[in-house]
């Protein structure tokens, strides 16, 4: 027989919305359990982005100085390098908020800073290495869910169920909820790579014709997300490692030196880019939201901050109600009624930006600057609306504290 344990809240997945939400229904006195099927946070396919918004919601939440004491580099211009022209892309230093900078921190820093944080409420649980496999119904409620743990299986039930477990939800899957996909036509090869003292100081994006290579630094080496056609990986396998090196050096010359440390496929991994949605993010007794609602691409690097938006609405919205009971369908509808509209508005933009601009294939197009990014170079002020979509984005929320 399963173990069974009952709380007001579950949330399933430790990712950024997860983590968020459970921080945030704790604070508001919300007995919450969040599962994560790891044994920890250090996964290195996550984004490493933190951006304006967040920083603000930090400050609203008192921990801003405390968080910024954490290791992170501070990026007030995003410039990239196109077709061999520098570009400058974003400027963030007009934003209307308190910090006028994306901060690049490792996600798993920034996930061990705001669960450290949650457990001082007295109403929060984190457990690591419980991962959801089912759900549990009364009839066409959702009351829990079924989790695999090292000690066995853990039955958890609970009066709202959130799904934050990512592109591959399980929750989702399990609730029967549709999903609408929009094409992308690229994934993304993820590896890293030694950094050297004369490298660029910071983060950075090559672009090529279509094609994209993104470097984070992450200290002393790079996290390098390369762009490639969809369901590409097996032609560049076949055309050889030596082939693949020569690529990576058209984009990053400075790399030449060490790009034979990619001298295994095994050190490079494929990660399929999706963009989805769902139909409804609710029925009765489960709501889910970040990609577990609506896969996002990396492309503008704006996922993790629609999470953590998603995680802040919930919060609002829900605290309330959920610190005396359980919430109904219509509650849950608001849910997605605050959040839709910025996501649809946001993976239209990525669908545009997929289609044209990187693409993942080598372009013909003779010019070698886009007349867009020739706009951002001759215009400084225009830097200012990619700013503003990058570093806070459509509908911003806001910590409430006393929930709605
Ligand atoms: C290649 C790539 C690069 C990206 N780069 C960026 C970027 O630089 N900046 C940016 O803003 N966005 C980026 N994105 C998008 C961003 O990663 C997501 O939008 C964001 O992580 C969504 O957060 P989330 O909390 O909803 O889900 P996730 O971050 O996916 O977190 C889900 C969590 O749930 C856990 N989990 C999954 N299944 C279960 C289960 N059954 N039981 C328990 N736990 C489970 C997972 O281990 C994970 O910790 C990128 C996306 C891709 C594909």
């Amino acid at each position: 027989m399963a173990e069974k344990l009952q709380t007001r809240c579950l949330i399933a997945g430790g990712g950024p919305a997860g983590v968020m939400a459970g921080y945030l229904l704790a604070r508001a006195g919300v007995p919450v359990i969040v599962l994560e099927k790891h044994a920890d946070f250090f996964r290195d396919f996550r984004g490493d982005t933190i951006h304006p918004s967040t920083l603000e919601l930090m400050y609203e939440l008192g921990l801003l100085e405390k968080f910024l004491k954490q290791p992170h580099q501070e990026v007030r211009e995003l410039r990239g390098v196109i077709n061999d022209h520098a570009v400058p892309i974003a400027d963030f230093t007009r934003l209307p908020t308190r910090c006028k900078f994306i901060a690049f921190m490792p996600q798993w820093d920034f996930l061990n800073f705001i669960s450290t944080h949650a457990k001082e409420f007295p109403t929060f649980q984190l457990l690591m290495q419980h991962e959801v496999v089912d759900l549990k119904f009364d009839q066409q409620r959702v009351i829990g869910v079924r989790t695999k743990t090292p000690g066995g299986e853990l039955e958890i039930r609970a009066d709202l169920i959130i799904g934050a477990d990512g592109r591959h939800s399980i929750v989702q899957a399990r609730a029967g909820l549709e999903r609408q996909e929009f094409g992308v036509p690229i994934d993304v090869l993820w590896m890293r790579i030694s950094k050297k003292q004369d490298d660029p100081q910071q983060s950075l994006g090559f672009f090529q014709h279509g094609k994209l290579l993104v470097l984070l630094d992450r200290g002393d080496y790079w996290q390098c997300g390369f762009v490639i056609p969809k369901r590409g990986f097996a032609e560049i396998k076949t055309r050889g490692l030596g082939q693949f090196q020569n690529d990576i050096v058209k984009f990053a010359g400075f790399l030449r030196d060490r790009v034979a440390e990619f001298d295994d496929w095994s050190k490079i991994r494929l990660l399929t880019v999706q963009i989805n949605r769902l139909r409804d993010w609710c029925r009765d007794g489960l709501l889910c939201i970040g990609d577990s609602a609506h896969a996002m691409s990396p492309a503008g690097g704006v996922g993790i901050n629609l999470a953590i938006q998603d995680a802040v609405a919930t919060a609002n919205l829900l605290a309330g109600k959920l610190r005396t009971g359980p919430v109904s369908v219509d509650d849950l509808r608001k849910v997605q009624a605050r959040r839709e509209w910025p996501t649809r508005l946001i993976q239209g933009m990525q669908v545009f930006i997929h289609r044209r601009v990187v693409t993942g294939r080598t372009s013909d197009r003779k010019e070698s600057l886009p007349f867009v990014f020739r706009l951002l170079k001759w215009f400084p002020v225009l830097r200012q609306i990619p700013a503003r979509f990058i570093g806070i984005g459509p509908r911003p929320e806001h910590y409430c504290s006393r929930g709605r």
